[in-house]
């Protein structure tokens, strides 16, 4: 016998794809943390290269580019982080770096909204990110470009623009980790699969938003991302 659910599950929220009348469901968010060196160092980090580590958002995080939103609640710190994001397009299981490419259906702009001063208090805590990374509206999506018509990761330009000012200003080859690395190195912890996306870690320069902020990030190639913060 099959039993109904109390409510409708909500449906997936679903990321345009360039070009394309159909749209990419998201189903996990994986994001990478301290891969621009630049960055980890004004946090007052070091990067490693001993493994990339990783925290999550819920799919239901994750708003459209051009999204109007109200100051998220419970920070007074509230932080972007402009980010190349990996959509993942197909079943990925402990794979080599060599075959890792395979499974990229397609790249974005994104931006990982952070509430900083709860991530401080977590960090400080030797507690998890969640409060500081996980909450509604904190995943921030442009439309994705399939991978070939992208072409090969490299040193594309990755900036954010604060109120038209340029605050992040880097290259994607500044990257600790490659997208292959990331790829397979998740892929050993998850059985990675289609609509799952990789937020790549953010450059320097990362800093507050307020009420009337206007965000537009850029990667060369790529469609932007913009996200204004109701006044
Ligand atoms: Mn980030």
């Amino acid at each position: 016998m099959r039993l109904d659910p109390i409510f409708d599950f909500p449906p997936a929220p679903c990321v345009a794809i360039e070009g394309r009348e159909q749209v990419f469901p998201v189903r996990r968010v994986f994001c990478v943390g301290r891969n621009y060196a630049a960055h980890a160092a004004e946090m007052g980090n070091e990067v490693d290269r001993e493994a990339p580590f990783y925290f999550t958002k819920s799919a239901h995080a994750v708003i459209p580019s051009g999204s109007d939103i109200v100051y998220p609640p419970g920070t007074q710190d509230c932080h972007h982080e402009m980010e190349f994001v990996i959509a993942i397009g197909a079943d990925a299981f402990e794979i080599s770096e060599n075959r890792a490419l395979d499974v990229v259906y397609g790249y974005a702009c994104g931006i990982d909204l952070t509430r900083r001063d709860l991530q401080a208090v977590a960090k400080a805590g030797r507690r998890p990110w969640d409060l500081g990374k996980d909450f509604e509206n904190a995943a921030i999506m442009g439309a994705i470009t399939p991978a070939a018509e992208f072409g090969a990761v490299g040193a594309q330009a990755i900036w954010l623009d604060r109120d038209g000012a340029r605050v992040q200003d880097a290259t994607l080859a500044e990257m600790v980790w490659s997208v292959p690395e990331i790829i397979a190195h998740l892929s050993r912890f998850y059985h990675l699969a289609a609509g799952d996306l990789i937020y790549t870690g953010t450059p320097a320069g990362v800093g507050p938003v307020s009420p009337g902020s206007v965000l537009t990030g850029g990667i060369d190639g790529l469609s932007p991302v913009t996200l204004t913060i109701k006044t």
